[in-house]
């Protein structure tokens, strides 16, 4: 089964309003196994969803649009669903009386103008919306419903439990396995797993992102199996650069070895600034693993809290690997991470140009360091730096015996 999507609202396409709607809903319809072929944004004009609609209706079954629903002059949805399909506008008695009792609790008065909340083309069903005013409805394949983000999210699931129930034979849902690599070109990755994507019923997919790429693979259910064993290939193949799977959050899986092991873990940090505190403290049940987070950001600080040997600083420089070593050392935790790095955009120079980063680890006795040349602006430095710090004390807690 497949469908368009409409988004209705000038605002969309002006920039004052981020679509967000079309995402929940993908992720919905994700769920019962309906894919998206097209997604058109339009403005308030009537013409124009007409001309959506058409296009919909050509392509696919299912049409369903977003936005327009309600009772003011640009709310012009219903409008231009009953035009394309030669239907008249009717108000159903029932729901009638429901929108005044709404309007009543509410005290607000009721004009006249609000019959159109629950105007809908005749011989349409209704979808309760126990949130807000308008109704959603469903008539001849397409369905629509209110921009306002509770009311979709009250309604759609409702309507994708009657749909899949009344139209669709098999519900096979889709499967997503997103495989999150770092530390690897696109292009070298590509060349190391393509070799792999031989199934002609799944859907290949390189995402680049700030921390690294998104190997995703996009299947129905009923392929699942077939997607694990290329996972499988796929980790004997890059398993190094592998960070994690789907959504899961690398600071949650050292929390997980940090709890198997009971080690204590602190952090100091130069170039991140608390960024990695902060990120370590946003998994929940941390604290009792999680001892302390330094920000040593000067060199005194570096040397009068972690007891970095001055001479190391002067011999070095703060953003060395010697550097982030001891600053490890000056942790007493069994676990430490320490950073320390050229964020830019200013005091980059030849020998340590901005993006060159040290990170220091230590798990029990061991201590090791690593060096990293990031791109992109000041925060995505830190950003980097806080996610490859976190990969490599994972796989050094993964290493430890
Ligand atoms: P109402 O009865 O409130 O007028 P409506 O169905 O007419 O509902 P719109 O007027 O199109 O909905 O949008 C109402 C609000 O919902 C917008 O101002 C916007 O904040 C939000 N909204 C609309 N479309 C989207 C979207 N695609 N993604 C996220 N938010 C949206
Ligand atoms: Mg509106």
């Amino acid at each position: 089964m497949r469908c368009t999507l409409i988004m209705v609202g000038t605002e969309l396409l002006n920039g004052a309003t981020l679509d967000t709607n079309s995402i929940f809903m993908a992720n919905e319809l994700n769920k019962v196994g309906i894919k998206i072929d097209f997604k058109l944004t339009v403005g308030d004009s009537l013409e124009k969803i007409i001309q959506a609609i058409n296009f919909g209706k050509e392509k696919n079954n299912l049409v369903i649009l977003s936005g327009g629903l309600g009772s003011t002059d640009d709310d012009l949805t219903k409008e231009a669903i009953s035009k394309f399909l030669n239907k008249k506008m009717i108000v159903e008695e029932k729901e009638l009386i429901e929108i005044r009792e709404k309007f009543k609790k509410l005290n607000i008065e009721f004009l006249k103008k609000n019959y159109k909340e629950v105007e809908k083309p005749e011989g349409a069903i209704s979808i309760t919306n126990d949130v807000g005013m308008a109704p959603a409805f469903f008539i001849d394949g397409i369905a629509a419903f209110p921009g306002v983000p509770k009311e979709l999210y009250n309604m759609f699931p409702k309507f994708l439990k009657y749909y899949t129930d009344n139209y669709c034979e098999n519900i096979d849902p889709i499967y997503i396995k997103d495989i999150v690599v770092s530390g690897i070109p696109e292009s070298i990755l590509e060349e190391k797993i393509k070799e792999f994507f031989i199934e002609p019923n799944i859907e290949y997919e390189f995402l680049v992102k700030d921390y690294g790429i998104i190997v995703r693979m996009q299947t129905l259910e009923s392929f699942k199996n077939t997607v694990e064993k290329i996972k499988e290939k796929i980790y004997n193949s890059i398993g190094k650069y592998i960070i994690t799977e789907d959504e899961e959050k690398i600071e949650e899986k050292v929390f997980e070895l940090l709890k198997d092991k009971n080690y204590d873990l602190s952090v100091a940090e130069s170039c991140t600034g608390g960024m990695l505190a902060s990120t370590i403290v946003g998994v929940s049940g941390i604290s009792e693993f999680f001892i302390e987070g330094l920000v040593t950001y000067s060199n005194e600080s570096k040397i009068n809290r972690l007891n970095v040997d001055k001479n190391i600083i002067k011999r070095y420089g703060a953003v060395s690997k010697e550097v982030a070593e001891a600053m490890v050392c000056g942790l007493e935790t069994k676990v430490a991470v320490s950073t320390t790095g050229v964020a830019g955009p200013n005091g980059g120079t030849i020998e340590k140009p901005v993006g060159l980063v040290y990170v220091g680890v230590k798990v029990r006795d061991k201590i090791k360091s690593f060096k990293f040349n990031f791109t992109g602006d000041r925060e995505r430095i830190r950003r980097k730096t806080v996610l490859h710090s976190l990969f490599e004390l994972y796989k050094m807690l993964e290493e430890d015996e």
